[in-house]
């Protein structure tokens, strides 16, 4: 055991001096020590990153059900309606054809995401991924009815009895009822969501509505009740692809192996060889086991960093209420990068990855601002008649028709004028004001006149302008004038 230990400590501080890529490893199953049927019993903790991803997990989940019940301007402030194929945003109709703008929301995202993985690692994993935040809620119900790790594991071992099925029973409805509120959560963001939860609670949702929520609710039963790391390790891709993200510089959770071995259970307030000449022979790590425990993912971070781990601060909590009991000083294992545990004082923004994520997703965020405020709420198309080119009036005028499409791409009933200008004497024949209802589109048909005379060519260019009444914007488009020359 000792010499191991000695063994895996040099090759900690090894790899701490000599390698640029932190080592990711994969740790066989019977490694995992608080296993029940491949089935891992987290030990709830609690500590201060505790109480911040439980906060963070929170407001995620108020927001993720509250943010469909948000009215804006009399409509629900986010809602992507399938049926009127357009998605509102506080105000904001994005059109099929606006969609654009939600590719660049996404390239966004994907580089803000590498950016901060850069910095802080999987933190994302951690404290804000939905994926987390059920499990953890999950775990917690499971905790309430079934007791801690321990009473669990007795009870995953025990025969059937009626308590037993009484707690399997109740543990299962509660699952079953926070998933069906996922579902629903999840579908208000596609259909009013006030009419949603009523009409599922009394059995008057539609055949699709239904069947979505239940698929969606299935779905979270299955993945935070029963699949719950293996979705983080088997599923995910970003588990796969973050040690490309990882650099010397990465703060990312981790055992400090050079204090804490060699690891050995001991009386507590013992020195130990960190705190000086000690006839102990043994590091900071009580090997107390409980930063095991309390993984997530089964792990334990004493082997290094491996990619199984999603950052979530619980075996730092853990450690920390150890090193407190033994009278040691904190931080055993913590967030901190290789460059800083073998005490070289690179500082994180010299980072090459840092930088250029930090410049692409600044690049996207100002293509998606320039997007937003290039667009207009109205749209047009200008067709021209295809039955003649022009005609000659009574009057000796001549005529060209048009067809304008005219989209209203707000939520609001609004007023608009028809303008048309070039160089001769272009005048619009008939009615030049529309009223258009929200999102509808108009087709509709125009005459333009202008005098003979006044034109050099038989090819002229005409701009068609769409003017909203009160000043909410203006949009044009060319199209041709034929001429008799
Ligand atoms: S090793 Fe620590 S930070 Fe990583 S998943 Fe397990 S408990 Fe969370
Ligand atoms: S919690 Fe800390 S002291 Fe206990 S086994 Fe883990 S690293 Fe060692």
């Amino acid at each position: 055991m000792s010499k191991n230990n000695t063994e895996q400590k040099l090759n900690c501080a090894n790899n701490v001096a000599t390698t640029q890529r932190i080592p990711i490893q994969v740790q066989p199953v019977q490694n995992r020590t608080h296993h029940q049927n491949n089935k891992i019993h987290i030990r709830q903790q609690k500590g201060d990153l505790q109480k911040i991803r439980t906060g963070m997990n929170t407001l995620l989940v108020a927001l993720f059900f509250l943010l469909p019940f948000i009215s804006y301007q009399g409509r629900q402030a986010i809602l992507f309606d399938l049926s009127e194929q357009q998605f509102i945003f506080f105000g904001t109709t994005l059109w099929p054809q606006d969609f654009t703008i939600l590719a660049w929301v996404f390239i966004a995202a994907a580089f803000m995401l590498f950016f901060v993985t850069v910095f802080l690692g999987r933190i994302w994993c951690g404290y804000l991924c939905p994926q987390t935040a059920w499990t953890f809620i999950y775990v917690w119900i499971e905790t309430q009815i079934e007791g801690n790790s321990n009473k669990r594991v007795a009870l995953d071992k025990a025969p059937w009895s009626g308590e037993k099925l009484k707690k399997r029973l109740l543990k299962h409805s509660a699952w079953g009822v926070i998933a069906l509120l996922t579902g629903c959560g999840f579908i208000a963001y596609f259909i009013p969501a006030r009419e949603l939860y009523i009409d599922i609670f009394t059995f008057n949702a539609s055949f699709w509505v239904t069947t979505w929520v239940w698929f969606f609710a299935i779905c979270t039963y299955l993945n935070a009740g029963w699949m719950r790391e293996q979705m983080c390790l088997h599923c995910c891709p970003y588990s796969r692809f973050q040690s490309v993200m990882f650099d010397a510089n990465t703060k990312t959770v981790t055992y400090n192996a050079v204090r804490g071995e060699n690891r050995g259970p001991r009386k507590r307030n013992q020195v130990t060889n960190s705190g000086g000449d000690s006839a102990l022979k043994l590091g900071d790590c009580v090997d107390c086991n409980l930063c095991v425990e309390v993984c997530p993912t089964g792990i334990d971070i004493r082997n290094g960093l491996q990619y199984e781990c999603i950052d979530c601060g619980a075996c730092v909590d853990a450690c920390n209420q150890t090193m407190d009991k033994f009278g040691y000083q904190r931080n055993l294992i913590s967030y901190t990068s290789e460059n800083a545990l073998s005490g070289k004082a690179e500082p994180f923004y010299e980072s090459y990855k840092f930088i250029g994520y930090g410049i692409a997703a600044l690049i996207m965020l100002t293509v998606i601002v320039a997007d937003i405020h290039t667009r207009s709420n109205i749209e047009l198309n200008v067709l021209r008649d295809r039955q003649s080119l022009y005609r000659e009036t009574n009057d000796n005028k001549i005529e060209n028709s048009y067809t304008l499409k005219i989209r209203n791409k707000t939520q609001q009933t609004r007023l608009y004028r028809i303008y048309v200008s070039g160089n001769n004497g272009y005048r619009l024949a008939g009615g030049v004001n529309l009223k258009i209802k929200p999102g509808e589109q108009l087709d509709y048909p125009v005459t333009v006149v202008a005098e003979p005379e006044s034109f050099a060519n038989s090819h002229n260019e005409i701009t068609f302008t769409i003017a909203e009444q009160h000043n909410y914007g203006q949009v044009s488009q060319q199209s041709s004038f034929f001429a008799p020359i």
